[in-house]
């Protein structure tokens, strides 16, 4: 169950209306908004009873029943999509958003570069790992403090948004300081320290999918992060890995309305790492744009065969750019469809 207090209820309201939940037999969960406090009753108990008892409290706005083990983050909370506000556009609205960047951050004229050249094409933000999650401990691990700040410094130069990894719980409050959107990567979704860390961060979060991991647990990896007080979230769809071997991973394409038709947040596709080659990139994100992703991110290099990772799969600035001008037409269609279903949901 989900119970919104009214506006500014007192701690007093808000103490009596979780002993009655206990009462009842369940755990709760608070969460603090600007205006309101809702809670999370979590268990097993008499949920009719419970909700009518509830209902009854003059301090109580609405309760709810939540089959879902996500609650916070199920369409049964909220049906409207959540509509994440990053500079002066949307995530989640009535824009496609692309996102795109090198894999990694590598200096400042390849991050200088890249951010003019996806501006000019019509990106909204700016990718680049200054930490970078590598399987090998010998390979880059990313330019860290210096990598941040030449991402800031081309993400504003060129008028985007930009979006990089955090690793770590310990450098969740030092790299919000860079960044309009905090990306936790596939290895990472169950970093469930790193997800707590995450509620106080004052940042939107992608939250990509973990090689292994199901719908259902990445739905549970992002109840963390909103349960901890950060709603702010999005999901991504990067791949899974299956027993195919031609492509890196396995793009579950069907995970985007999958995931729609189950939460409120957004939903970006990954090209990149859900092929790892350049050749397929085009084809997927046309595949995302229309099965209704509500952004893409992509890499993207001034000079990939140089690119310090993930260079076979990254477009060059020039195919980047094609890409978004053949991606037109469907991006026509994409807005018209959901223009309508915005339509049909008010
Ligand atoms: C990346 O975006 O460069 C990255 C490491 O992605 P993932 O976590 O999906 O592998
Ligand atoms: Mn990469």
């Amino acid at each position: 169950m989900i119970i919104s207090m009214k506006p500014h209820s007192s701690p007093e309201e808000i103490q009596a209306v979780c002993r009655r939940i206990e009462d009842f037999g369940y755990k709760i969960h608070t969460i603090e908004g600007v205006e309101r406090v809702v809670i999370a009753a979590i268990g097993v108990g008499d949920t009719s009873q419970c909700l009518e008892s509830l209902e009854a409290l003059p301090q109580v706005e609405k309760a709810m029943r939540i089959s879902a083990p996500y609650k916070f983050v199920s369409r049964e909370y909220k049906n409207a999509r959540t509509r994440i506000k990053v500079r002066d556009f949307e995530i989640g609205g009535d824009e496609f958003i692309m996102m795109a960047g090198p894999c990694s951050v590598e200096s400042e004229q390849q991050i200088m570069t890249s951010a003019e050249a996806v501006a000019k094409a019509g990106a909204r933000m700016l990718r680049g790992g200054a930490f970078k999650p590598r399987t090998s401990p010998y390979d880059f691990q990313g330019m860290e403090l210096e990598g941040l700040k030449l991402l800031r410094k081309a993400g504003d130069a060129m008028g985007l948004g930009v979006i990089t990894e955090v690793m770590s719980d310990r450098d969740v409050e030092m790299v919000a300081q860079y960044t309009d959107i905090l990306q936790i990567g596939a290895r990472n979704m169950q970093n469930f320290a790193l997800l707590k860390g995450l509620g106080k961060a004052g940042r939107p979060v992608l939250l990509k999918r973990g090689l292994s991991s199901t719908v259902k647990e990445l739905l549970m990896s992002a109840e963390y992060i909103v349960a901890h007080g950060n709603r702010d979230v999005m999901l991504c769809e990067r791949g899974i890995r299956t027993f195919e071997t031609i492509t890196r991973n396995t793009c579950d394409i069907v995970a985007v309305p999958a995931l729609q038709e189950l939460t409120h947040l957004p939903v970006i596709l990954d090209p990149s790492h859900a092929t790892g080659k350049r050749s397929l990139v085009p084809a997927l994100c046309r595949a995302g744009v229309a099965i209704g992703a509500d952004g893409i991110i992509v890499e993207a290099h001034p000079c990939p065969e140089k690119a310090v990772s993930d260079g076979a799969q990254s477009l060059t600035l020039e195919q980047f750019d094609k890409m978004m001008r053949d991606l037109g037409p469907y991006l026509e269609l994409w807005r018209g469809a959901r223009v309508a279903q915005e339509l049909v949901s008010a």
